[in-house]
């Protein structure tokens, strides 16, 4: 296969209530990257309804060109939908490798795509680099433990989902340009409607975009001092995470889950209260600017990560701490 004519990176960027994602964004720094080695193009995709406003965004966030398929059809997520879109941009624009953000709906999007496609699809990528004419992609393994190289060689486009804080934001961004293109997918493509989404039924967090998350394990040791959690959480404007005992325990719900089986985060500042620091749930904030751990155990494996260590029992040091900041 010749792939010199696959050139350009196009990065699907999610909205979330109008808004791009953070980690939509952040996938337009390794997107240039790459790009720049191919003589390409970053192209961005977005998808939705009344969205201008974050195409403007992403179009002075590093994007050459940004795609914008608007239509009351997309107003809201649907696999089938997007799906069909993205396989129409990239039919069109012939992409080296598309990029889709870590989430919830870009976990179902990318493997979906890369079928109709045929193409190779890598999860959890870290990092990204050109080498040998080869997009080389960091990826982890067995919880972080390990860190693996892979190649998608002969395989264009190739299809990456990118981990969620794992890149930064272009610093001295290009300005692109806004393209409005009309796609639509015919019904009989469609396998599944959505009538409507209703959120109250669910609690709803983004932990993937918060920059404080304040997180309560085991060594809570009760939903009543897990509230001590939620206290410090909202004095700091953060979003309450959980370990998965805590969240067995029934002290919080299950999508306030940090770790590999929940979310992966990277707000700028991380408290971990009575969290061993197990590598299921350390995995998952690994790409967090600065942690703070409070354990009674000196020995606790989180003080291995943390940048701040409070060897205490939380029953005392969280009171402490919610007075001090109260008086600020
Ligand atoms: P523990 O490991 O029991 O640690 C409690 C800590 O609190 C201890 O270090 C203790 O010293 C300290 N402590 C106790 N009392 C106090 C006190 N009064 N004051 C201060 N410190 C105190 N876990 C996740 O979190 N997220 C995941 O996504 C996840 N996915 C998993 C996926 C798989 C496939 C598997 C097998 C496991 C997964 N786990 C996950 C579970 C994980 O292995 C750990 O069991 C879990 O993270 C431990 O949670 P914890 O730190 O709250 O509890």
């Amino acid at each position: 296969m010749d792939m010199t004519e696959y050139k350009n990176i196009v990065v699907y960027i999610e909205t979330t209530e109008k808004n791009p994602v953070k980690v939509g964004l952040e996938m337009l720094s390794p997107a240039r990257q790459i790009a720049g080695e191919l003589g390409g193009k970053v192209l961005a995709v977005m998808i939705g309804d009344g969205i201008r406003e974050a195409a403007e965004k992403a179009a002075s966030s590093g994007a050459d060109e940004v795609i914008l398929v608007e239509d009351p059809q997309y107003k809201m997520f649907h696999l089938d939908r997007y799906t069909n879109v993205l396989e129409a941009v990239a039919a069109k624009e012939k992409p080296f490798a598309v990029l889709v953000g870590g989430t919830q709906d870009g976990k179902d999007l990318a493997p979906k795509l890369a079928a109709r496609l045929g193409a190779g699809c890598v999860s959890d990528v870290m990092d990204m680099k050109f080498a040998d004419g080869k997009v080389v992609y960091t990826c982890p393994l067995y919880g972080g433990c390990v860190l693996k190289d892979v190649a998608l060689e002969e395989s264009v486009p190739q299809i990456a989902v990118l981990r969620s804080g794992a890149f930064k934001k272009a610093e001295n961004p290009v300005q692109g340009t806004i393209t409005e293109r009309n796609i639509s997918v015919s019904d009989e493509k469609i396998h599944l409607d959505i009538k409507d989404v209703v959120k109250e039924i669910a609690e709803t967090v983004n932990l993937e975009d918060a920059e404080v998350i304040v997180s309560g394990g085991r060594g809570m040791g009760s939903k009543e001092n897990f509230s001590m959690v939620k206290e410090l959480a909202d004095l700091l404007g953060g979003v309450v995470g959980a370990t998965r005992p805590a969240i067995e325990d029934g002290w919080i719900s299950r999508v306030h889950q940090v770790g590999q089986s929940g979310k992966i985060v990277a707000p700028k500042l991380y408290i971990a209260c009575g969290i061993s620091g197990a590598t299921q749930h350390v995995s998952g904030i690994m790409n967090s600017d600065y942690i703070v751990a409070i354990n009674k155990d000196e020995d606790a494996p989180i003080f291995e990560v943390a940048n701040i260590g409070i060897v205490g029992n939380v029953v005392n040091v969280l009171p402490v701490m919610i007075e001090e900041i109260k008086k600020r």
